[in-house]
């Protein structure tokens, strides 16, 4: 048998959060100007849930703060006028879909 961690993913349309590399430091809901993200405390657990998913922007504040990667920027697939799908990296460069 096998024992694999689990890591507990939730996310918004912007950024996702792996809840297991939170360490509860609360820099992320500081840097929130949307109050998309709260406080869960269980004892000496600590850790941060996405609680207004549908007010996020994508302004990235909260993944340039944390220091643990628990919150990553996702890359959103956009079509050009032309049909061509491509990807906005999280550096703001553009990708192709082939
Ligand atoms: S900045 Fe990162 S480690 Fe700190 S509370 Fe937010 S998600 Fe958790
Ligand atoms: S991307 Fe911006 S609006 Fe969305 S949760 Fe992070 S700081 Fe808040």
């Amino acid at each position: 048998m096998s024992f694999q961690r689990t890591i507990q993913q939730t996310q918004t349309k912007f950024i996702r959060l792996s809840a297991n590399r939170c360490k509860g430091c609360w820099k992320c809901i500081e840097a929130c100007p949307k109050q998309v993200l709260g406080k869960i405390r269980k004892g000496p657990h600590r850790r941060v849930q996405i609680e207004i998913s549908d007010n996020c922007t994508g302004c990235k504040k909260c993944v340039n703060v944390c220091k643990y990667d628990a919150l990553e920027y996702l890359i959103i697939p956009k079509t050009k006028g032309d049909g061509r799908t491509f990807d906005v990296n999280a550096d703001g460069t553009i990708m192709f879909r082939l």
